[in-house]
């Protein structure tokens, strides 16, 4: 356990923890929405710190990230715990149910990845991802401080539902984020995911001018999946930055909703209505439309070919198109 950052003691040995837009005010002897912050005795205590309950050597595609480092590999890991609930949930083993856990430090997180760079993986470095990595913030910040120190990069695979203040914070240590954006409206957020979609937007516009960000939007069928909506979402980040990676997710019935899966017409309407605005798009989960190329925006042909997890650079130097010379977003090299 590690006292928790950003809350505050209130009466009678209450806290107010003040990490995401939950704002829980927690009992002695209780634990936030996100059952892994915990009042003892009126501290708040983040009771997850250095539990990890998967972990792995991941390729960095299946974050997903398609413009850093691409083709390379990060050691990943994550925690119990989430202060959404996704009726979709795919982690919803390890983020609301009660996995085994193994404990790790700071130092053997950092020492890992390094070995693994050091054996010769093209290891890039570590991914808080599975779960929400926000919520074991105190662990990540510790770690990715460490981690920067090792020459290491750091990864969040989050879904953006976070407070400013903490953001800002972590920040400096993260060199690339994949956020969530689960949907566009205020209603989908609120009745599927328990939460907001306003401050996850201010999460994707904070963090884009900080680090490298993509994101990912899971189309879950007839509920956040129509023109309209994704028309929306789509001229929000064209207004942010239209070279913003954008991942549209095949939704799979999953968890508590047991829809039909989506539609490969519905993620292809998806794809064009983006592509008029945005220069990457990407569709997941659905192999067999072959969407996850990457096409210069300018001339069309493809730079970056990928099959499965493998990336072969077909048509840039890392900077440019080889055809047409257009400028092509990638941070870092493109690994073999
Ligand atoms: S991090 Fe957890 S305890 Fe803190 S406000 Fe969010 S849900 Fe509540
Ligand atoms: S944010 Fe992610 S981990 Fe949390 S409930 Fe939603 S889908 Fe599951
Ligand atoms: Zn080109």
């Amino acid at each position: 356990m590690h006292e928790a950052f950003f809350y505050e003691k209130k009466d009678n040995n209450r806290v107010q923890c003040r990490l995401c837009p939950k704002i829980c005010t927690i009992k002695e002897g209780k634990a936030g929405f996100c059952r892994v912050r915990r009042n003892y005795s009126g501290i708040l205590y983040a009771v997850n710190y250095g539990q990890v309950s998967s972990y792995g050597l991941d390729p960095i595609e299946k974050k997903p990230l398609y413009h850093f480092y691409p083709g390379s590999y990060i050691f990943s890991l994550g925690t119990v715990g989430c202060n959404l609930r996704c009726g979709f949930c795919q982690n919803w083993e390890i983020a609301h149910g009660e996995p085994d856990t193994v404990d790790f430090s700071p130092a053997r997180v950092v020492e890992t990845a390094r070995k693994q760079a050091a054996r010769g993986y093209p290891s890039i470095g570590i991914a808080y991802t599975y779960s929400e990595p926000f919520m074991w913030y105190e662990f990540v910040m510790d770690t990715a401080r460490l981690a920067g120190e090792a020459g290491l990069k750091n990864v969040l695979v989050t879904n953006g539902y976070v407070n400013e203040q903490p953001l800002k914070q972590i920040l400096p240590y993260i060199d690339a984020m994949n956020i969530d954006v689960k949907g566009f409206t205020e209603d989908y957020y609120r009745k599927k995911c328990t939460g907001r979609l306003e401050p996850v937007m201010r999460t994707v516009e904070v963090a884009r001018r900080e680090c490298h960000v993509e994101l990912t939007t899971l189309l879950v069928t007839g509920l956040n999946d129509s023109p309209g909506e994704i028309e929306r979402l789509v001229d929000w980040v064209a207004s942010l930055d239209a070279n913003i990676p954008l991942h549209f997710s095949r939704y799979f019935p999953n968890y508590q909703v047991n829809l039909p899966s989506t539609p490969l017409a519905t993620l292809n309407q998806a794809r064009e209505i983006a592509r008029k605005k945005l220069s990457y798009v990407y569709i997941g989960n659905a192999p067999e439309l072959n969407a996850d190329d990457t096409p210069c925006p300018q001339c069309g042909r493809v730079v970056l070919e990928r099959s499965g997890y493998r990336v072969r650079a077909t048509g840039t130097d890392g900077r440019n198109c080889q055809y047409c010379g257009r400028e092509i977003r990638l941070i870092g090299d493109v690994r073999k």
